[in-house]
């Protein structure tokens, strides 16, 4: 077997996070070239006609296919789908969104139910909500996806078609046990799309934990360095991915550009690397932060004192890189973040700097205060996506910023 281009099947994570799915065409460049091209030339008529007997495998046009999304497309099916005997799939969106509608009108028809835990990713509850309602497709939650109150919203919804996961979840730092909720799931005839943005393949692998379809917006830790808006739909069936939610790329048309994928595919290739630095930094300031007097708060998954700590300890390899924290009141939470020197004040998260946010303000603006109370999202509430920095420095930000209060 030729050495470049193995896929090496027992390979470790961070080895298939570098070498699996690269191109090595046959220009011999190191690194993949970036193919920005709108259409694909044929030889000759013989061409075509094995291209569509399928035979050939030739790419025609951008939107259908391009070598840069196949390769990223490559590089994380093999992530999502370590240590599993079953083939992975993935396909690459221009978007998270992108590959969160085409999961969900992939499971999904005009009289068909989901069911989500109540507090989403603001954009995707609002498709949730407000979309999808004008197709016929309606929605129920059930905090947390606790089990007996999920048992019960499935059997008095029995149109149910999936029921709809974020763990950990945003921005409350929740976690719902993946493999409990997917065994309901399934005894009631209902699909799994689980939205591993949060924890990443290299922390989390919902597949392997029963789950049917994981997105994610690759905007976050799987690009990790801010430069790209992208998201990816991976799942076991091919037919799925042929036919459903994955084909949706190319009705729906949310197509990536080749050089969003290529810049994606160099970020995945550090994700593992990443990752641990993002878990021991995010341990070190969520130590920090507990232990602070001004922090009425702290939500990170890792600390003992979180509410699904064992979960989170059993379905997790580590515990993440976002913390939430509650300042108690607006007043501190706003003073706490104009305090900060170093962390940049924005949205998104997973990049290779720490990001802090304040939902209440930002992200979850449009929900109405009553609704946001209710789910744990206060009015004091900062989000942080702790980065790779030296985690010395990321507290002494934080220790100035509430030392100033
Ligand atoms: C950002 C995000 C999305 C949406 O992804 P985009 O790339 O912004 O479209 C969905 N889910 C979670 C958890 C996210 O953080």
């Amino acid at each position: 077997m030729g050495k470049r281009g193995d896929n090496g099947d027992d390979w470790d994570m961070p080895t298939k996070s570098v070498h699996a799915g690269e191109m090595h065409d046959a220009s011999g460049s190191h690194i993949d070239p970036v193919h920005m091209t709108s259409t694909y030339v044929f030889e000759d008529s013989e061409a075509i006609r094995d291209w569509a007997s399928g035979e050939s495998g030739a790419h025609v046009y951008s939107r259908v296919g391009n070598p840069n999304r196949e390769a990223l497309a490559r590089k994380l099916s093999a992530l999502e789908g370590f240590g599993m005997e079953e083939p992975v799939f993935a396909e690459i969106f221009s978007s998270g969104m992108g590959a969160v509608s085409s999961a969900l009108l992939g499971l999904t028809g005009s009289g068909d139910h989901i069911i989500a835990q109540s507090v989403l990713y603001g954009t995707t509850n609002h498709l949730v909500n407000e979309v999808l309602p004008k197709y016929g497709i309606t929605n129920s939650r059930v905090p947390l996806l606790q089990g007996d109150l999920l048992e019960q919203e499935l059997a008095s919804n029995p149109n149910t078609k999936v029921v709809y996961i974020e763990t950990p979840a945003n921005p409350t730092m929740s976690v719902i046990d993946i493999a409990s909720t997917t065994e309901i799931a399934h005894a009631h005839g209902a699909r799994v799309v689980v939205d591993n943005t949060f924890a990443t393949p290299v922390l989390q692998r919902p597949l392997a934990l029963g789950a049917d379809v994981v997105i994610h917006s690759t905007t976050k830790f799987i690009n990790g360095h801010g430069t790209v808006i992208g998201g990816a739909l991976v799942c076991r069936d091919p037919d799925f991915m042929e036919n459903g939610g994955g084909a949706l790329v190319r009705y729906i048309g949310a197509v990536p550009s080749a050089m969003d994928c290529w810049l994606t595919s160099i970020g995945l290739k550090t994700l593992p690397l990443r990752m641990r630095e993002h878990c021991a930094n995010a341990r070190a300031l969520a130590e920090f932060l507990d232990s602070n007097d001004r922090v009425a708060r702290t939500h990170w998954p890792g600390l003992e004192s979180h509410p699904q700590h064992e979960i989170a300890a059993r379905q997790m390899d580590d515990f993440g890189a976002m913390i939430s924290i509650d300042m108690g009141d607006f007043d501190s939470a706003t003073r706490l973040m104009d305090g900060l020197t170093m962390c940049s004040l924005a949205v998104s998260l997973g990049n290779v700097d720490t990001l802090v946010q304040h939902p209440a303000s930002m992200t979850h603006r449009l929900m109405s205060e009553e609704d946001r109370l209710s789910v744990g999202i206060t009015n004091g509430m900062i989000r942080i996506s702790a980065g790779i920095e030296s985690a010395k420095d990321i507290i002494a930000d934080f220790d100035r910023a509430i030392s100033g209060l």
